[in-house]
């Protein structure tokens, strides 16, 4: 029988979600959904010193948001919590005096003083101190102690770390499914702490014991993870359990030059890198974006579908999601793509949303005009859109009459026979019964023709009066929504202005 797909994503909660952890988490969701699989969400606060309140309900709202919620996890439990290692804190020192008991770890006694002292005497002589197989028999520990000076250390409460003990001369042969196959000399491992003297497990050991209990199949993370990969592998084969399968995702980079992508590099270039806002830093949903926008370009960061396609929903994306197809290099951050995505993904909408969503800044504007016609506005306007936060700058014309004129047009368009030609189209409209674009149109151009006036002549000195500029999409589409006394009152008060 096939096991089920399970994956989890395990953020600490020491801040916000950055975007390359969100890309982590949709990573994760796409794999599960596509192998009808779970998507667990595993709260990793096993350091105390770094626990930010507020991060843990920042994350499950920036999931919700994207719209991949978890399965299983904090608030939804499964049959396999609870969710957060800080709740399961009992748990883990068994496993640790476990792995001592195969002789697979050991107590180390080594106070933090000592361990400076080394670290501090390696570094004046240009090396980096490890505590591993060369050294550890000559430092302070159950491998190097007799029993009973362990029992009678560990009886006067002294603090002890316990230490996996990593194997000297192996080639140990990782697996990774974007990856292929890594070789690892174990010798350059050191003997990392699994257990702290403060009760806690570290990183590694409550991981491991996690993703084995809640029966985790395949472990996908970001590429900074890599380097445990070999311990990993290791703690499982001590524990005798199967491991799950890795995959590590590739980095997402900076937008110009070399590096990892940072809160700076947002900063600098004025981009979110957070999915909310969180504190003094904006997020995409604050900036404007459409969740499925962000969905859409985060799955483009790294892993590519194999087609020219790039606009993906949600369903497609899971469709086509394979870990195969993740690139084993970095990934570079675009935000003038990410604006593209937007600005397509506008365009997928209704008119009827987008309304909605401009109703709200033009209630805020104090402006009142019905949704018919905020929605006839969107629409001749979106194109040009790449967020709604846009949408103002691009129509203000169509809700209030010009409050002044583009000086360089004015120049430009506004001759001496202007006022009288303005003057003439005036009376042109009022004889127009029905108000309606290609009608306009139709009776505009054919008194042109009559009057053997140039279209120079007419057309942008109107599009001036009417729109206050030289922008907007086809004139006689916006004086029919705007409406004949709007439209007549606009070039009478520039005729009276200008
Ligand atoms: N808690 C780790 C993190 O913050 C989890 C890494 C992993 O997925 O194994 O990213």
């Amino acid at each position: 029988m096939n096991q089920k797909v399970r994956v989890r994503f395990a953020p600490s909660p020491t801040g916000p979600l950055h975007i390359g952890g969100l890309r982590t988490a949709l990573f994760n969701y796409l794999f599960a959904k596509k192998n009808d699989g779970d998507f667990v969400l595993r709260i990793e606060d096993t350091d105390q010193n770094r626990f930010v309140e507020g991060a843990e309900a920042y994350i499950i709202e920036a999931l919700n948001w994207c719209g991949i919620p978890f399965d299983e996890g904090p608030g939804k439990e499964g049959d396999f919590g609870p969710y957060r290692q800080s709740e399961r804190k009992q748990l883990y020192k068994s496993y640790a005096l476990e792995l001592i008991q195969k002789g697979k770890a050991y107590y180390a006694f080594d106070t933090a003083e000592v361990l400076d002292q080394h670290r501090k005497d390696h570094e004046a002589k240009g090396k980096t101190f490890i505590y591993n197989w060369h050294n550890r028999l000559k430092l302070t520990n159950s491998l190097s102690l007799t029993n009973e000076e362990v029992k009678a250390k560990i009886a006067a409460g002294e603090d002890y770390v316990i230490r996996f003990k990593s194997p000297e001369n192996k080639e140990l042969l990782l697996k990774d499914i974007i990856r292929g196959e890594i070789k690892i000399d174990s010798n350059i491992l050191d003997d990392k702490v699994l257990f702290k003297s403060d009760g806690m497990p570290t990183y590694h050991l409550a991981n491991i014991v996690d993703d084995h209990l809640m029966q985790i199949t395949h472990v996908i993370r970001g590429e900074e993870w890599l380097p445990s990969l070999a311990l990993h592998s290791l703690l499982y084969d001590a524990f005798g359990w199967d491991a799950p399968e890795f995959a590590h995702l590739p980095l997402i980079m900076k937008p110009v030059g070399k590096g990892k992508l940072s809160k700076r590099d947002g900063e600098k270039g004025g981009f979110p890198v957070f999915p909310l806002t969180w504190n003094q830093s904006e997020g995409y949903r604050e900036a404007g974006f459409f969740p499925e926008a962000v969905v859409n370009f985060l799955a483009l960061l790294g892993w590519n579908p194999g087609t020219e396609q790039e606009i993906f929903t949600l369903e497609e994306l899971i469709d086509s999601f394979t870990l195969e197809r993740v690139n084993k290099s970095g990934a570079r951050f675009d935000p003038e793509k990410n604006n593209w995505y937007n600005q397509q993904w506008l365009q997928i909408k209704t008119d009827e949303e987008l309304a909605e969503l401009f109703s709200t800044e033009l209630n805020a504007k104090g402006v009142s005009v019905e949704q018919s016609y905020i929605k006839q506005v969107v629409s001749s306007i979106k194109e040009r859109a790449n967020f709604v936060n846009d949408f103002w700058e691009l129509s203000d014309y169509f809700f209030q009459a010009p409050t002044s004129y583009n000086e360089k047009a004015v120049k430009k368009q506004w001759k001496e026979d202007t006022p009288e030609i303005m003057q003439q189209v005036v009376e042109v409209l009022e004889n127009i019964e029905d108000f309606e674009s290609s009608r306009i149109e139709d009776t505009v151009k054919a008194w042109i023709g009559e009057k053997e006036l140039s279209f120079g002549k007419v057309m942008p000195p109107l599009r001036l009066v009417i729109v206050g500029d030289m922008k907007g999409p086809h004139l006689f589409d916006i004086m029919a929504l705007i409406g004949k006394a709007e439209s007549i009152g606009r070039i009478k008060a520039a005729i009276d202005r200008l």
